[in-house]
């Protein structure tokens, strides 16, 4: 080759080889029981599902993850449901990184289940952002990346109302065998619930839905279609995690954003582990209450202390979709998992 060009060739590789390696991630930050899942697309746009709790303690680690993701901003932070373990560090983290839009399901005056709700909220209300409701079968608009799959954020809905999102409606059997649990009158159970979708892969995150409202996305028929990864209903909480919704959803791998002592419960962990699509489940803690059984394997729990250094967990999905790579990097462990379609 003419020597010239190939050195010029040879300079602008890194250009193209880093145009050709962007990935969709996301990161699953440890905010000890409470959620905040942040995607970064291969356009390098970022939803920010979930801010943990104040304190500033969880806002910092969203920040570091936002930084090692090469973030200069959250162009979208979507509020589930009205829990503090779900808007209360959004005000922090909008003091450290700017945040461009907000999502939710429009604030409450009062929450029953939270008689300081009304003085807990101010801040929240206070962020400076756009402002949107979400709606259901509402998509967020994301830019797509040149040579990168189609990329499609979707509520599937908030306030127990759904759209159908699966399109093919397939019956799923057994709806009259598992019983009811008691009504949930919280707002766990108007929980939005989202899906992301780029190329063939697929990932579910149904923030806090209790058991009977998650029966209703799947009974008579799934509304939902499949999943590859399926962030674990309510940090893996009992009310919820509904065995049907799980065998019907057939994940590949389950994030759990537990705590040391919150979730990771007895019949959830027995419902992943009963669920045969399931290769791998990972959780944002080591659960250190006395059944302490109910754990996953160590090399796939990304924090085994309760005084932690709050370590994340992020899944990268190849620019083609076909593949997955789950990571638990501060640990070192990392896991391929092929795409399901
Ligand atoms: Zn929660």
């Amino acid at each position: 080759m003419h020597k010239p060009l190939f050195t010029l060739l040879l300079l602008l590789f890194p250009l193209f080889a880093h145009a050709q390696t962007r990935t969709l991630d996301i990161y699953w930050v440890d905010v000890e029981g409470g959620a905040a899942t942040l995607i970064v697309t291969p356009a390098g746009e970022s939803i920010l599902i979930d801010s943990g709790n104040p304190g500033g303690r969880d806002a910092d680690r969203i920040y570091k993850a936002a930084q090692a993701a090469g973030l200069k901003r959250i162009d979208y932070l979507v509020t589930t449901h009205f829990h503090i373990d779900h808007y209360g560090g959004a005000a922090e983290l909008s003091r450290k990184i700017p945040i461009g839009t907000i999502y939710d399901k429009g604030i409450p005056q009062v929450l029953q289940e939270d008689p300081k709700f009304a003085e807990r909220i101010q801040e929240y209300r206070g962020i400076e952002a756009k402002r949107l409701m979400i709606g259901r079968g509402a998509e967020i608009k994301l830019k797509k990346a040149r040579g990168a799959q189609p990329l499609k954020f979707q509520f599937v809905g908030a306030d127990q109302q759904f759209i159908d999102a699966s399109g093919k409606d397939p019956s799923t059997a057994g709806c009259d065998q598992v019983p009811d649990k008691p009504l949930d009158r919280s707002d766990n159970a108007n929980s939005t619930v989202m899906l992301l979708q780029y190329g063939p892969f697929r990932f579910f995150n149904g923030a806090d839905l209790t058991w009977n409202v998650e029966k209703t996305l799947v009974c008579p028929v799934n509304r939902l279609g499949e999943v590859d990864v399926f962030q674990v209903n309510h940090h893996g909480l009992d009310q919820s995690n509904h065995p049907l919704l799980v065998q019907a959803l057939r994940p590949t791998v389950a994030v759990m954003g537990n705590g040391t002592t919150k979730g990771c419960g007895p019949q959830t962990t027995t419902t992943l582990k009963n669920t045969p699509s399931i290769q791998a489940v990972y959780q944002a803690h080591k659960n250190l209450r006395e059944d302490s059984q109910y754990n996953t394997a160590d090399a796939y729990i990304a924090n085994l202390e309760a005084d932690c250094d709050g370590n994340y967990i992020k899944m990268s999905v190849a620019p083609d979709g076909k593949n997955y790579t789950v990571s638990i990097p501060a640990k070192g462990h990392s896991q391929t998992y092929a795409t399901r379609k």
